[in-house]
């Protein structure tokens, strides 16, 4: 579902192995005579926000380091200078890396297309919590319902999604009260 609303390009992964000189970008260890599932390429900008794996957008790192990194925005996983050298081997702006979570806004743009949007919904109709997932979370991000854009869309769905989010909402407003409490 992820690569169909980012988009999938081919990828040059020997000119990326270069780069990084064939090295984990975490902890520098050599890769070079490892089998290729041991590294792995990472989604620099993550995936759960719809942003493909390119040349560009990908980072060589070893599979204990992947599987950490997973879905975290680079600011919330890198040291300040793994950012800033981030930047040069990846070309993705400095401020972009070390700033806060977005989605692809190019894949955002295509969630507003009804046409597509219930193409994707018709597609992953067996995956309806994920989806509903998804739509709660661009909601939460972005500001977007893009069940707002489905010409097709059963009233239960948005019923449903419009519960959880609720949840979603109370359990974080929750937890930060929680917090709070814990600091006075
Ligand atoms: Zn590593």
């Amino acid at each position: 579902m992820y690569l169909d609303l980012s988009g999938s390009t081919k990828i040059k992964s020997n000119e990326i192995y270069k780069r990084f000189k064939y090295r984990c970008f975490k902890w520098k260890k050599d890769l070079r005579k490892t089998d290729a599932k041991e590294r792995p390429l990472d989604h620099t900008l993550p995936a759960v926000f719809l942003w493909p794996l390119t040349t560009e957008n990908a980072t060589l790192l070893c599979r204990e380091h992947n599987s950490e990194k997973s879905g975290k925005w680079p600011s919330e996983y890198y040291s300040n200078d793994e950012l800033r050298a981030l930047a040069v081997l990846t070309g993705i702006p400095y401020d972009t890396l070390a700033g806060q979570p977005h989605y692809n806004p190019e894949a955002i743009e295509h969630l507003k297309i009804p046409e597509r949007v219930d193409q994707l919904l018709t597609k992953y109709a067996a995956y309806r919590q994920e989806i509903i997932k998804l739509r709660n979370r661009i909601l939460e991000y972005e500001n977007l319902d893009f069940f707002e854009h489905s010409t097709i869309i059963s009233p239960a769905w948005v019923r449903q999604a419009n519960q959880e989010y609720q949840r979603v909402i109370h359990q974080e407003s929750d937890a930060n009260t929680a917090q709070d409490t814990d600091e006075t």
